[in-house]
């Protein structure tokens, strides 16, 4: 595991505060990783005062591309090491944390590669303006708040693009898993980044959260979260007119046509819906099926299902950890029993104890058919390792079904009929689409929500622009 040495503020590794201590756990076994300082308002506003005389020194875009790079090849020399501190703090799998690290390095290889973007752009006139420049200048501090699944590669997807753009960041790492974001600030360190350009504030969201809303030098916030938590920035942020960037909650739905490759559609459900045990914004959360194929289908899928073995995630044999508390535990069991007593039947799984502590909180991989839309699992993102499936005629309904959500992050459904996939296309209102593929975003394509799943992008040179504000110079001589 890598060293967890505190929180980061200026160029120096902050190990004790006033305000005392939090312990984090691995939420498979209870084992006490780490025992950090919880920061606050002072530690806060000192963060945010050392970006914002960094980020006022200027980085020549030479100088970022060697950070980037320097990053990228350290993330990729200690993927081992990285995977494991992912793995201890949040539970997944060790294959799916190696496979996070190497995501996590493409962000900054990939924006090492589109820093050209920022150079200035020159117009001509017309008189009396002889020239026109477009700056793309750094926005600024910025606060980044991350969520606790993909530990590393949420964080490395905002800051890469930060650091790439010129900004100078204030980072929220959540409260469970810091360790990944401990690592990545000593990697910079490591890297040349300089002091007060990443600074790392460890504890509770508040009071955090609310000095980076209300502090002027925070031009920016990049979120990723729940959308209950988003709206909130939305509120604290809307008296300092502050610019967001919300990458909220899911809710994706999986179409299965009648002329669907089924094999291929099962292996992709699979893959998608259990990596991270289903705590991903992008894994499905229902899945709807033509009635025509629904029995062979469902077969298939519980005959799969039924072989996930459940455990911790260091294990080799383990296909789906533990969920990150009890709370999560709680939430997908009542999914689960609110479905059941409103008519669904469960073809794969069972009720477990209820964990006795905040860790330790294993749910076995079920699968649910007769769903119906009045159903906590069609309506609410479940979070958890639960595939419920519903039946349907015609592809109207399935397209009307797919949107009927106030979310809109991703969604996939298999055809091999092109015709079908272009209205598919034009009509599902999602940021992210799989056509025959249950793939999540890449380092080079942008990615983000629709409706309530939030706005702004990451990734892709629209990812980089988010982090700048374009500045005009028109020029006439005098
Ligand atoms: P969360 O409860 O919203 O927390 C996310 C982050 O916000 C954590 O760092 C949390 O800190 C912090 N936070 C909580 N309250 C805050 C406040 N009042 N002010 C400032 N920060 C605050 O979400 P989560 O449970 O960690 O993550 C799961 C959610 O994230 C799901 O809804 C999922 O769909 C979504 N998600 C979306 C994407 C995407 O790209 N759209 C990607 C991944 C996850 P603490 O941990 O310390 O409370």
């Amino acid at each position: 595991m890598f060293e967890p040495l505190g929180g980061w503020i200026d160029g120096r590794w902050i190990t004790r505060t006033p305000h005392g201590t939090f312990d984090v756990r691995n939420p498979a076994t209870g084992e006490r990783l780490a025992t950090l300082p919880v920061m606050a308002d002072a530690e806060t506003v000192a963060a945010i005062e050392a970006a914002e005389r960094a980020w006022q020194i200027p980085a020549p875009l030479e100088a970022r591309r060697a950070w980037l790079e320097g990053i990228r090849d350290r993330l990729l020399a200690h993927r081992e090491t990285l995977a494991r501190t992912i793995t201890l703090e949040n539970g997944k799998p060790l294959r799916e944390a190696r496979a996070e690290v190497e995501y996590a390095a493409g962000f900054f290889g990939f924006f090492a590669t589109q820093l050209h973007r920022l150079e200035p752009e020159t117009w001509p006139g017309p008189p009396p303006v002889t020239q026109w420049t477009v700056l793309h200048s750094p926005a600024g501090v910025v606060g980044l708040i991350t969520p606790w699944n993909f530990p590393l590669a949420m964080l490395a997807k905002k800051f890469a693009a930060a650091l790439a753009a010129g900004c100078a960041a204030v980072i929220k790492p959540a409260l469970p898993t810091p360790l990944s974001a401990i690592a990545l600030a000593r990697l910079a360190e490591q890297s040349g980044v300089p002091p007060g350009r990443v600074n790392l504030l460890l504890g509770p969201p508040e009071p955090i959260g609310a000095v980076l809303c209300r502090h002027p030098a925070v031009r920016l916030i990049s979120f990723t979260g729940s959308t209950a938590v988003g709206r909130r920035l939305l509120a604290a942020t809307a008296p300092h007119v502050k610019r967001l960037a919300l990458e909220l909650g899911g809710h994706a739905p999986f179409l299965v046509f009648e002329d669907a490759d089924l094999p291929a559609a099962l292996d992709a459900l699979i893959a998608n819906k259990f990596r991270a045990g289903g705590q991903t914004c992008i894994c499905t959360n229902r899945v709807y099926v033509h009635q025509s194929i629904a029995e062979p289908f469902l077969n298939a899928l519980a005959h799969r299902v039924a072989q996930l073995r459940v455990g911790n995630g260091l294990d080799p044999q383990t296909d789906i950890g533990p969920l990150i508390h009890r709370a999560a535990f709680d939430k997908v069991a009542a999914h689960v029993r609110d479905a059941l007593e409103r008519g669904a039947q469960r073809l794969v799984g069972h009720d477990p104890p209820r964990p006795e502590h905040d860790w330790g909180a294993f749910y076995p991989p079920t699968v649910l058919s007769r769903v119906t839309t009045d159903m906590l699992v069609c309506r609410e993102e479940t979070f958890g390792p639960v595939v419920p499936v519903a039946t349907f005629e015609t592809e109207e309904d399935a397209i009307a079904a797919a949107n009927n959500t106030p979310y809109g992050l991703a969604a996939y459904f298999f055809t091999r009929d092109p015709a079908r996939a272009r209205r598919c296309i034009a009509r599902l209102r999602f940021g992210h689409i799989g056509w025959n593929t249950g793939s999540g975003p890449r380092p080079e394509t942008p990615f983000g929500g629709m409706k309530q799943s939030g706005f702004g992008r990451e990734g892709g040179w629209h990812g980089l622009l988010e982090f700048c504000e374009p500045q005009v110079v028109a020029r006439a001589h005098g």
